[in-house]
């Protein structure tokens, strides 16, 4: 039996990168998993991936920083295997550009799919968790953002340190129901929203792809090393599965020793 037996864990942004390893990993560990992603083709063809069509993963449509996708998603979740135990609220995108030249659009873009986000998914599976009685588990996927700030990443350290602060009131909310709610802070992992951001970085600073990656995101890890898709999945299971409030309104960085806070 898996650390996750059992449980029903919802992640969003699970149809890519570093939300398809947490759903992986937590299948793995036994738990049901629910791909939910803005993409539905994209979820349906993880789940069934995942599971090989034994019916134990499901891929559901949902725009985090919609309200009423998000309700929708949570009933289909719902009517299907009942409530979450587990939320990983992962959905995310980033865009790179300094602050005076960032169209307020993209700020709003950004603070609804990282904060609006977070808070509706996190809301709805309270929400679920409280109607069933048997408490459950809520990871935010925070950055070594949510603790230090980058150039032209204005949006995204400002959402990622919001994190901190719904992490914090929802451990303080969700104790006496038995909600616990953390945050995930990685370093950076290559998916396809770090490949997007080295040219682009690459252009603002006037340097090359390798120099960004040397100089830019790796020059203060320990060990020049990017986390890996794996050791996210791995401290993921760890704080999913950890069975006390004694781990709750915390942050946990996960980053090569970028940011040691
Ligand atoms: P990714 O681009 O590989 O995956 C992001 C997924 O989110 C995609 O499947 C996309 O379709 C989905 N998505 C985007 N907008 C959505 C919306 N409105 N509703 C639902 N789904 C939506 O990116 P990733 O690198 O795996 O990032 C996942 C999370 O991890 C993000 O919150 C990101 O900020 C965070 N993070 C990433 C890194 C890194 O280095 N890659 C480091 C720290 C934190």
């Amino acid at each position: 039996m898996g650390e996750l037996a059992g449980k029903v864990a919802l992640v969003t942004g699970a149809a890519s990168g570093i939300g398809k390893a947490i759903a992986q990993a937590f299948h793995q560990a036994g738990a049901r998993v629910v791909i939910a992603d803005l993409d539905g083709d994209a979820a349906e063809a993880v789940a069934g991936e995942i599971d090989g069509g034994r019916g134990d993963a499901m891929g559901v449509a949902m725009d985090v920083a919609d309200e009423e996708a998000v309700n929708q998603g949570f009933d289909e979740v719902a009517s299907r295997w009942g409530a979450v135990d587990i939320l990983v609220s992962n959905a995310g995108i980033q865009v790179i550009a300094p602050l005076v030249d960032l169209e307020f659009a993209a700020w709003k873009k950004m603070l609804a799919i990282h904060l609006d986000g977070a808070f509706l998914t996190s809301r709805a599976a309270m929400r679920q968790m409280i109607a069933a009685g048997k408490g459950g588990s809520i990871l935010l996927m925070g950055s070594a953002h949510s603790h230090v700030a980058s150039k032209f990443k204005a949006p995204y350290v400002t959402a990622k340190h919001g994190l901190l602060g719904l992490a914090r009131t929802i451990a303080k909310e969700g104790a006496a129901q038995g909600i616990r709610a953390n945050v995930l802070c990685p370093g950076f992992v290559r998916t396809p929203l770090v490949e997007k951001q080295i040219p682009e970085q690459a252009k603002e600073l006037g340097i090359s792809e390798s120099e960004v990656i040397a100089n830019v995101m790796l020059r203060d890890t320990v060990d020049a090393e990017f986390t890996t898709l794996d050791d996210i999945a791995r401290v993921a299971v760890f704080m999913a599965a950890f069975p006390t409030n004694a781990l709750t309104g915390q942050s946990l960085l996960a980053s090569h020793g970028w940011v040691m806070d």
